[in-house]
């Protein structure tokens, strides 16, 4: 009794006052991610005031499209309370999707990984309302979107109307089937943490069927056919998981079907994990060789039956396979509220809503789109080579000496982050070795350049432009870049931060955006990882998936999600994988 009144005691203590939470924060060391919720100042369960406009008719209205990666990046680092923030979303949780294929396995269990949305804001010094509900549309012209609630018990899927001053899409992107035939009624996907849950009923479900004692051997064979289609990082990675899963936990316990399980993967490139370096990719297929995963390269499903999947050779034949179970993993594409949209404002043919380098959706104002929903359209140089000539050419020389374009490089770095890249590329000390390069062999200091040499300088910069990857590390510093712009907008309102404008007056009020590559993991099963992190560095095995953990435990969105996600890993050291069919 005396001890469950001292743990009792501990736990209430650390509910009732936050500051002792926040003191084993600031004790604990940890590399990022940490969620310190302060006291809370509303408890964020109103409804919506939903039209009505501002409070106190002084507040903006942000209006924050989605609770993934962006949305809650953006969540979590907005300070300024000059705003009034309505977050909208069809899940009233945050998902850490980098552990999706952990959950598929039970690995990791599924509510270790979401952390509800309420919790997040509850720590704010905002106001925020939340309402679980999807955005059905958006009216950029009177500044409106449109919701319809989604839950279950709102039978008549009531709809309402929200008004903003400032709206922040962040809705993320929807799995692409390529509108293969058969895909979305015969196959599991992996995107939602519905769907892990999904793949790990199916999997011990296939597992049972195959162990009933009236089926022949083809027929168990066929049913203990997993097949994953797309070598993208999430397929190799769902695919290594399933692997270590049947070898490490089913085997045992199903031992009359162990050797008939056979995993499938299908690429349709030449190669698995191909945005990764030659040396990841190579050494995963190995991998997958030596476990015994049939790896399929060169081959494109091209229709998926009841019972049979259909492939494309790269001979051009088309071949079937039966299956028990497969799991597509291709890629995304574009929601239907953004291709709407897209429609609306006249951004056609496009995969994503396109943005300037500020985050801002071209052709509207005060509209922001962050994550995978959306793609930079990075300015060229050479469409604006004559403004920065101009800008440049302080003396309307018509010429611009070296001492001129001094001035101005710094600008056009920042504002074209294309010619720093070219330049690396290249291998060149500065820009001025550009402009050398293409004005013969003079002096640095006596080198004058014609428009038409400029242009030739400066020609090839362009060809270094690359769109960002649809990933969570480029949505999160999304989200932040834009919450750290909207904390301090007045204050950069009257003291602009950002590079010259080369076809206006004045300086950008910020400065752009810019993505910081922190390296990327692509797990391979049998606690080994391969890591490729900045500078090509490449990583492989046993280490990196200690790294591998250390990175993923720091980078939960809270404490909770963080303990709970540490002890399933331990729990799988000590019992293994559990395999209920529940
Ligand atoms: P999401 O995180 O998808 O969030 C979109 C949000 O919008 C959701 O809350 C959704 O409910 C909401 N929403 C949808 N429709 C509407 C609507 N109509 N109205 C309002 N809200 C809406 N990236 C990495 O960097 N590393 C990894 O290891 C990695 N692993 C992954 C593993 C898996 C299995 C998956 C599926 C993805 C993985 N990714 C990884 C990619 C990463 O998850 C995405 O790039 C990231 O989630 C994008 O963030 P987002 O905020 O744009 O979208
Ligand atoms: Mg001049």
């Amino acid at each position: 009794m005396r001890t469950f009144t001292f743990y009792d005691r501990i736990s209430r203590s650390f509910h009732q006052h936050s500051s002792l939470s926040k003191l084993l924060v600031v004790l604990t060391v940890s590399g990022g991610g940490i969620a310190a919720y302060a006291e809370p100042k509303s408890p964020g369960v109103n409804l919506i005031n939903t039209t009505e406009g501002d409070g106190d008719g002084k507040k903006k209205k942000v209006v924050v499209l989605g609770t993934g990666w962006a949305g809650i990046s953006f969540l979590k680092n907005l300070k300024n309370p000059s705003y009034d923030v309505q977050v909208i979303s069809p899940r009233n949780y945050f998902a850490f999707t980098p552990l999706l294929p952990s959950v598929t396995c039970g690995t990791v269990e599924p509510r270790s990984v979401v952390e509800p949305i309420r919790k997040i804001v509850k720590k704010k010094n905002l106001d925020v309302v939340f309402s679980e509900a999807e955005c059905i549309g958006i009216d950029a012209q009177n500044k409106k979107v449109y919701c319809r609630s989604n839950l279950d018990s709102n039978l008549n899927g009531e709809e309402f109307a929200v008004d903003y001053d400032f709206l922040v899409i962040a809705v993320g992107a929807r799995v692409n089937t390529f509108n293969t035939p058969g895909v979305v009624e015969h196959c599991h996907f992996l995107k939602e943490v519905e769907d892990a849950q999904r793949i790990r009923k199916t999997v011990i479900e296939k597992f049972e069927e195959a162990s009933l004692p009236s089926l022949s051997d083809e027929e168990r064979k066929t049913i203990l056919h997993f097949v994953v289609v797309g070598g993208g990082p999430t397929g190799v990675e769902f695919a290594a998981e399933l692997h270590d899963f049947v070898k490490e936990d089913l085997t045992k316990l199903y031992p009359k079907v162990k050797d008939i399980v056979k995993i499938t993967l299908l690429e349709a490139a030449d190669h698995i994990l191909n945005m990764f370096d030659k040396r990841i990719t190579a050494f995963a297929e190995e991998k997958f060789h030596r476990d015994g995963i049939d790896l399929k390269t060169g081959s494109m499903v091209v229709k998926v039956s009841d019972k049979e999947i259909s492939t494309k050779e790269r001979n051009g034949e088309i071949s079937s396979m039966p299956y028990g179970m497969v799991v597509w993993s291709t890629g995304i594409g574009t929601r239907p509220l953004i291709m709407n949209f897209m429609k609306q404002i006249g951004q056609t043919n496009r995969r994503a809503l396109a943005t300037d380098e500020w985050l801002r959706v071209e052709g509207c104002d005060n509209i922001y789109a962050v994550g995978d929903c959306a793609t930079i359209n990075q300015r060229k140089v050479m469409e604006d080579i004559g403004a920065i000539f101009s800008k440049a050419d302080k003396d309307k020389s018509g010429t611009l000496t070296v001492k001129e374009f001094k001035e101005v490089i710094d600008d056009i770095c920042e504002r074209y982050p294309q010619v720093e890249l070219y330049l690396k590329s290249k291998d060149m000390g500065g820009i001025v070795d550009l402009l050398k390069e293409s004005n013969g062999d003079v002096k640095k200091e006596a080198i004058e350049l014609s428009i038409e040499e400029f242009k030739s300088a400066l020609s090839q910069v362009d060809s270094q432009m690359k769109n960002l990857p649809a990933t969570a590390q480029v949505a999160a510093q999304q989200g932040l870049y834009l919450a750290k712009c909207f904390n301090r907008m007045e204050e950069c309102e009257r003291d602009p931060e950002g590079p010259i404008r080369f076809r206006g007056e004045g300086r950008h009020r910020f400065r752009p955006f810019r993505y910081k590559h922190l390296g990327q993991f692509a797990p391979l099963g049998g606690e080994q990882t391969a890591a490729q992190l900045p500078g090509d560095w490449v990583s492989i095995g046993h280490s990196t998936q200690w790294l591998w953990y250390s990175v993923y435990a720091s980078k939960q969105v809270s404490w909770r999600t963080r303990a709970l996600v540490i002890s399933d890993w331990m729990r799988r050291f000590i019992f293994g994988r559990d395999s209920s069919g529940i």
